[in-house]
């Protein structure tokens, strides 16, 4: 692959999660054209929301951090979107959902996107899809050289039972996670620099329950729940634990939602979202306490859910080949990590 030209360049960016339109947006402002793929409905990733009869769940990402100054600039352009919650009060379980720690110090705020967490990634897309330079529902299949002009790269595509060839891109940027972008690269037969470093990469499974109890709405039926309204737990099953209804901007209907710890995720990782819940429900009680039966409940696997050791630099990025990586899993699990990770991906590429 020819080195990149100088000046305007046209980007394929695959993956419309925070990094991907972090990435995007960025190259947007210094000039550049693109499109960016994605195989979901929405845009967003791992930062997802979905709906109930009850109210809304984050079966994702459950809040963000703001630590660094770019993201906390880029927030600014979405003002009254994103409000501090109360997790604040955090509390620490052990195995049986006893507090063991008093809550923990509230060094930091803790922010949620309203009314739900895939509202950020939402708006932050909303520019790119009104210039027609987002394409959902459009799985990448393979990157290869461009059929009119091997100095470019071309991207071959599924979107339900059609085919299309989308050429002409001067770079591709793969804002997945780290084995989904492996993945891509071997099946396309591509071996970028600092794709070895890769193989070192870890990531986690997560079994994510959601739960509503509009039961607990009638006073003096049910007496539900515990006094706190986000907790990490050390139960075997059980990781995390919050209110969803104790966050701003959403419905008021009792709704929980629990992570299961990623050793159990992964032993579990085939067994059926029934089997799944029935285990999970079990130790919800034993942990929250809540015994009443759910009059609705999903549960939805993360087969990449978070990172258990990063790659340990923003971004790869071979500039003669003229490919790029990022994602949270560059440096970290969080949100915030995926922001700058496709910041500085862009950055770098627009030299
Ligand atoms: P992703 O969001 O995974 O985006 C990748 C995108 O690529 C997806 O939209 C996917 O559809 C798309 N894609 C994949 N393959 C293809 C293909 N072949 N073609 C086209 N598109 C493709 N972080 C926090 O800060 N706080 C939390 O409380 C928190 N809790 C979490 C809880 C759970 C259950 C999970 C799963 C994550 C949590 N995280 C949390 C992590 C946070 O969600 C991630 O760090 C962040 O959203 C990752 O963004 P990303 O853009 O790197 O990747």
């Amino acid at each position: 692959m020819a080195p990149a030209p100088q000046g305007p360049r046209h980007f394929a960016v695959i993956g419309a999660g925070i990094a991907g339109i972090a990435c995007a947006r960025t190259l947007v402002q210094a000039g550049h054209s693109l499109t960016v793929f994605d195989k979901a409905v929405t845009p967003g990733g791992r930062m997802a929301s979905r709906d109930s009869p009850f109210g809304g769940f984050d079966q994702g990402a459950q809040y963000f951090t703001v630590r660094d100054a770019r993201f906390a600039r880029a927030l600014e352009t979405v003002p009254g979107l994103c409000k501090p919650w109360s997790a604040n009060a955090i509390r620490v379980l052990d195995a049986h959902g006893r507090v063991t720690e008093a809550p923990l110090p509230a060094r930091e705020s803790h922010w949620v996107a309203a009314p739900g967490m895939d509202q950020l990634p939402a708006r932050w897309a909303q520019p790119l899809a009104g210039a027609c330079q987002l394409e959902m529902k459009t799985r990448v299949m393979r990157i290869e050289p461009d059929a009119l002009d091997p100095g470019q790269w071309q991207l071959r595509t599924e979107s339900g039972d059609a085919r299309h060839v989308y050429g002409g891109f001067d770079a591709v940027l793969l804002a997945l996670p780290a084995p989904q972008a492996a993945n891509l690269l071997n099946t396309s037969a591509l071996a970028p620099k600092g794709l070895r470093k890769l193989a070192g990469v870890e990531m986690a499974p997560c079994w994510t329950l959601m739960l509503a109890f509009p039961n607990a709405m009638q006073p003096g039926l049910v007496t539900l729940g515990p006094q706190w309204n986000a907790a990490r737990s050390t139960h075997h099953r059980v990781a995390w634990l919050a209110r969803e209804s104790s966050k701003p901007g959403r419905e008021q209907i009792e709704r929980w939602t629990l992570q299961a710890s990623a050793a159990w995720s992964r032993e579990h990782e085939n067994d059926s979202a029934e089997r799944v819940t029935a285990k999970l429900l079990k130790a919800f009680a034993e942990v929250a306490g809540i015994r009443a039966t759910p009059a609705w409940s999903d549960a939805r696997l993360w087969r990449q859910a978070q990172t258990l050791k990063p790659l340990g630099r923003p971004y790869v990025w071979d500039a003669a080949r003229g490919i790029g990586l990022c994602g949270d899993w560059c440096i970290g699990r969080r949100v915030e990590d995926a922001f700058v990770s496709g910041l500085e991906l862009a950055l770098a590429v627009h030299g």
